[in-house]
């Protein structure tokens, strides 16, 4: 980042459901990252797939935030909203040649494909096919062997490569939906993002990020993975596993708990009310205290159970 370059940060949920413990941390995460460096922290609702979404939940999840005093800058992005630069940079992406139609079904990919860390590994079957394709196809991008290399701030060197992990992956669907990790590189890039902090599940995602980055042209912002959010089973807290919704009407012992998830210190006697929490909370936030999560040292995740 040039000394120009004024830290950016976002928090981007979608609306596919109340906030839950797992995302509140990866809102206090994002937020005490861009605050202590000084930095603005923009809201972004991902709501492009319609059938995901649970009508009322973005204003929800707003009035949530709200109520726990986060105070974002700017006008809250909908991604519903950008579909004319997701179609520029499916174009732009179809003329330097690096798209194909698929129109594969699952059942033919999951026949094909081998089992990879994020599903069925795409095995490039219509990548050479002339006949296959026509209006009602997805678009997949193709990818290469070469090892996306990434710093996280958090977790250290990730490295992927695209080919053995993924595979030519889906940029746009075959109902015409513009693939998340398309819309996300795109809007972080517009909004001029220059630090990604967010939950590890989507470390895996990163290197696809990066590589659409290159593609793209695209300026690659920094990126801090936060540990993950367990519930009782072991299974990570998601909106649709229907994890608990926090409570706007208590969220202090919830930021306190966030908090403790990050691994900061417990702020001090004098925190009483939400102002002190957050100037507190800001002033003594410590990146190096975050537990590393993922998996880039080849080791299991680390995760975090709520007590
Ligand atoms: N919308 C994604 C989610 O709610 C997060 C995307 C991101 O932070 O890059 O899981």
């Amino acid at each position: 980042m040039s000394n120009q370059t004024k830290y950016r940060g976002r928090f981007a949920p979608s609306p596919t459901g109340q906030l839950h413990f797992g995302s509140l941390v990866a809102a206090v995460g994002s937020y005490l990252d861009a605050r202590h460096y000084g930095g603005e922290w923009l809201v972004r609702m991902e709501d492009l797939d319609q059938q995901r979404e649970v009508p009322g939940s973005a204003d929800d999840i707003l009035r949530t935030l709200d109520a726990f005093g986060f105070a974002w800058d700017g006008v809250v992005v909908y991604q519903s909203q950008r579909r004319e630069a997701y179609r520029a940079a499916v174009d732009q992406l179809q003329h330097a040649d690096m798209l194909y139609p698929c129109n594969c079904s699952r059942r033919e990919i999951a026949l094909m494909g081998r089992m990879g860390e994020e599903g069925i590994i795409y095995p490039s079957y219509c990548r050479d096919m002339q006949d296959r394709g026509g209006a009602k196809s997805a678009r997949r991008l193709k990818v290469d062997a070469m090892p996306m290399v990434m710093d996280d701030l958090i977790c250290g060197r990730y490295s992927q490569n695209l080919q053995q992990a993924v595979g030519d992956f889906v940029i746009q669907r075959v109902d015409g939906i513009h693939a998340y990790q398309l819309a996300v590189v795109v809007d972080d890039a517009w909004q001029g993002v220059t630090h990604i902090v967010r939950g590890a599940d989507l470390l895996l995602s990163t290197p696809r990020q990066c590589y659409l980055q290159q593609q793209l042209r695209l300026v690659r912002p920094y990126y801090a993975h936060l540990p993950l959010v367990l519930d009782g089973d072991g299974k990570k807290l998601s909106k649709q596993s229907a994890a608990t919704p926090v409570e706007k009407e208590r969220p202090l012992p919830a930021l306190y708990e966030a908090l403790a998830a990050l691994g900061q210190r417990r702020p001090d006697e004098s925190v009483v009310s939400l102002d002190d929490f957050w100037g507190w909370a800001i002033a003594h936030w410590c990146r190096d205290l975050v537990a590393k999560s993922g998996r880039p040292t080849g080791g299991p995740p680390r995760l975090y159970r709520p007590i």
